[in-house]
């Protein structure tokens, strides 16, 4: 991935090597509305994936914020120009810029409670903000068989920011009002699943834009695409894939979703409601797969 003609977001705060106490996420809808925004459908302490290093201190000095805030950057250029798009037929809606922790171990959240790394990168829409701790990609790369490339995690990142769109638009309170219901999971498989197309969006004009995508960055990005779906988490679980069970969408229609982002870089409204129009195949968990062409 090249970010150089990138500028920095400056949205995003260091809190590497602070240590966060709590154990304990907010009681009540804290842990629903946290978990919703996971890019993962289940606790990764139960694949034996950790968050790294626990270790007090100042930040690491590393160039890892920077790379962060240039991603961040052309992601908050992307939905400025999205929004303001008249034909996207958003009304008036203005973009407003999420914001985005890094940290290590365990994190203090503005809305959510407290949350450990295991729950992976999440978007807490309480105080909008995008909570990622980077040793997650090791532990991407390394356990589920996903990639921690650059572009990939610019990937993982616009999928959060991607749950960001969705609550200004109002999708995310679409699928709270199932919450508690028999739709609950088949709504959040339409949420993540357009959180991915909504990541493609952002590749296809940060592409056109910033020209930042490099030979294997694709690949990378599929790759975890691929590695992150409901049935190949299952699988790596030693657990017999359970549909019914699924609420993030399979390996194939996350990747065909991210995919058809990448390729249209149709952000209409039209568009984005046919996420939650189009049929839902609850034998599968899969939406109608004509939403992706
Ligand atoms: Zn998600």
């Amino acid at each position: 991935m090249d970010l150089s003609g990138a500028t920095e977001s400056s949205n995003v705060e260091d809190r590497r090597g602070m240590k966060a106490t709590g154990g304990v996420i907010a009681g009540g809808g804290g842990l629903l509305v946290l978990i919703l925004g996971l890019v993962f459908g289940v606790d990764l302490n139960k694949l034996g994936v950790t968050g790294g290093g626990g270790r007090e201190g100042p930040p690491p000095a590393d160039n890892y914020k920077t790379f962060v805030a240039k991603v961040l950057g052309t992601i908050e250029t992307v939905w400025k120009n999205e929004f303001a798009k008249t034909s996207n037929g958003y009304g008036n809606k203005r973009y407003e810029n999420a914001k985005l922790v890094l940290f290590t171990s365990g994190v203090n959240t503005g809305g959510c409670g407290f949350a450990p790394s295991d729950v992976g990168p999440f978007y807490c829409p309480a105080d909008k903000t995008i909570y990622l701790d980077p040793s997650f990609f090791n532990e991407l790369e390394q356990k589920l068989g996903g990639s921690k490339g650059e572009f990939s995690q610019a990937y993982v990142i616009a999928h959060e920011n991607g749950h960001h769109v969705q609550n200004l638009l109002g999708y995310s309170a679409r699928v709270d009002s199932k919450r508690k219901t028999r739709q609950e999971n088949e709504y959040s498989i339409r949420l993540e699943l357009q959180a991915d197309y909504l990541a493609g969006v952002w590749a296809y004009h940060g592409q056109k834009q910033f020209n930042f995508i490099r030979p294997g960055d694709i690949d990378d990005a599929i790759k975890t695409a691929k590695s992150i779906g409901d049935d190949r988490i299952m699988q790596k679980m030693g657990r017999k894939p359970w549909p019914e069970s699924f609420n993030h969408g399979t390996a194939d229609q996350r990747l065909a979703s991210f995919t058809a982002g990448l390729r249209t870089g149709n952000a209409t409204k039209q568009k984005l409601d046919e996420f939650f129009t189009v049929a839902f195949d609850a034998h599968s968990a899969e939406l109608d797969p004509a939403l992706f062409r």
